[in-house]
């Protein structure tokens, strides 16, 4: 497959600095989600500012849609346009006053006339879960939302490929997840993304490709089963095993589990020592995953459903959900990685509801889906809502 983006043996040295990229190759596809890993000072950040051309190698050089950078002023305007960067600190990416002038200045610079820079703000903050909040100085808001706010700042330039530096750092675990769960639907919308992270456990989780950097150089790329299992590897860019993998060679080595597609996930694992130690699956009637648009659906019908007993556990997936939660005094059990906990619990015989909005409801029916066809246990997504019918029928939909 020809790489979106690529660069060849790059080196460079800052002024009056180190020689931060000591012959660096790398590979981006269309589509993919690749992390670039490694301990402080190993080059990630400097490797992704050629990515658009902030920092021009040294030798070396780095091809998009293979062809060669070219760096006059008209090359590098139309590349970031179609690369975008998110900067670790939003506060260095956001400028303007208001949320809704700040994601306006991409596309305006672009050259978009008015109602075109205003359909691009919408659907960029939509995308970000930031609808309403357009009048809004950013630094009142979270460094969640700040984060957001930057990224709602590229999606409007509609890059095909963004590169976030660092993206989780200095976000609290839910936040963190949150974003990484943007980055997928991204990701799912058609773009491609690259970031950096010496956070095994997040880049082993969420990448595709993982590329291992130490010393300006790449030591391995590939993918993260295969990258993080190298111990030799990881001694040499002074990184742990993430340690679901660490567990998953260690039962192996007991003969507890046998090898297979090494797990990410509790859901994933949790399959795996069943099956391995249960020969099977339990075939036990599984309970049900309900699913809501929190743009439709009333909180008396969802707290009727909790109060009834239908429903065991409530999880919100985007800002959007968790706002509707909050204003009607729903308690959520699950605010991340929200899909995997209700399916978790409906392998026990446990209900749970989705709230969410806009393309997350049909990646919910997707996960749930694909979940269902590769375990071979069949779990019903069934829509509140929007679908009246199907939810008067009391028949569970399956996807
Ligand atoms: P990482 O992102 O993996 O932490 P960096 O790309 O930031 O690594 O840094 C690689 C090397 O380049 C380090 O030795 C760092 O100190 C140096 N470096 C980074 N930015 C600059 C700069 N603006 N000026 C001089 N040296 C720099």
């Amino acid at each position: 497959m020809t790489a979106l983006l690529e660069t060849r043996d790059v080196r460079y040295r800052y002024p009056h600095g180190p020689e931060a990229l000591r012959g660096a190759s790398i590979r981006i596809v269309q589509g993919s989600k690749t992390a670039l890993v490694g301990p402080n000072g190993a080059g990630k950040s400097t490797l992704l500012l050629m990515l658009n051309g902030m920092i021009r190698p040294d030798s070396g050089e780095v091809l998009f849609e293979g062809r060669s950078l070219s760096y006059d002023a008209r090359s590098l305007r139309e590349l970031r346009r179609r690369v975008g960067f998110v900067f670790q600190n939003p506060d260095v990416q956001i400028i303007a006053p208001t949320v809704e002038q700040d994601v306006a200045f991409g596309p305006a610079n672009l050259g978009l006339p008015p109602d075109g820079v205003k359909r691009a703000v919408q659907d960029a903050l939509a995308s970000v879960g930031l609808s309403g909040c357009e009048k809004r100085p950013p630094h009142h808001l979270s460094g969640g939302e700040k984060k957001r706010v930057a990224i709602a700042g590229i999606l409007a330039m509609n890059p095909d490929l963004l590169v976030f530096d660092e993206p989780t750092s200095s976000l609290d675990p839910a936040s963190s997840e949150e974003i990484m769960e943007l980055l997928d639907e991204l990701v799912d919308a058609g773009r491609t993304i690259v970031i950096s992270t010496h956070d095994v456990e997040l880049a082993y989780r969420w990448a595709d490709t993982v590329v291992l950097m130490e010393q300006g150089m790449v030591l391995a790329s590939g993918s993260p089963g295969d990258a993080f299992s190298d111990h030799a590897l990881l001694r040499a860019a002074r990184l742990k095993p993430p340690w679901v993998l660490d567990l998953y060679n260690e039962l192996i080595l007991r003969n507890v589990i046998e090898r297979g597609i090494p797990p990410k996930s509790v859901l994933e694992f949790t399959d795996l020592i069943e099956r391995n130690t249960r020969g099977h699956l339990p075939q036990d009637e599984p309970g049900r995953v309900y699913v809501c648009d929190a743009d439709a659906t009333g909180g008396d019908e969802i707290r009727a459903l909790i109060g009834a007993g239908i429903v065991d556990h409530v999880g919100a997936m985007g800002s959007r959900a968790k706002e509707f939660a909050n204003r009607e005094v729903i308690l959520l059990d699950f605010t991340y990685g929200v899909i995997d906990k209700c399916i978790l619990k409906a392998l026990i015989g446990e209900s749970s509801l989705i709230i969410t909005t806009g393309g997350m409801i049909d990646h919910v029916h997707r996960r749930i889906r694909e979940y269902s066809l590769e375990s071979g246990r069949m779990l019903a997504a069934i829509p509140l809502g929007g679908r009246r019918e199907a939810q008067m029928s009391g028949e569970p939909i399956v996807w």
